[in-house]
C-alpha cells in the first residue's frame, strides 16, 4: 500500500487565517462592499453573505443585501 514518493497533497482547511482557499469546494471570498471597505478596511467582524451566482461570501457590516461583485440580490 506504501509507495516511495507517493505523497499526499496537503489540503488547506477551508478557512484559513488568510481567509482563502485553494480547495475547488470551498466558496471564494469577495471580500467586503464598498461601503463596508470604507466604515472598516480590516473587515474584521463584518456580517458574510453567500452569493449563489459568484459561489463566494462577501462581507458587509450594513443591511446590504447585493453582492459587491455581481450585484445580485440576495
Ligand atoms: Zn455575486
Amino acid at each position: 500500500m506504501s509507495e516511495p514518493g507517493d505523497e499526499k497533497k496537503l489540503v488547506p482547511f477551508p478557512f484559513s487565517r488568510s481567509g482563502l482557499s485553494r480547495t475547488r469546494e470551498a466558496p471564494r471570498n469577495l471580500g467586503l462592499t464598498e461601503m463596508s471597505a470604507k466604515a472598516e478596511r480590516s473587515g474584521r467582524g463584518a456580517k458574510g453573505h453567500w452569493c449563489s451566482n459568484c459561489k463566494g461570501i462577501w462581507y458587509s457590516y450594513f443591511l446590504e443585501c447585493e453582492c459587491p461583485v455581481c450585484g445580485r440580490r440576495g
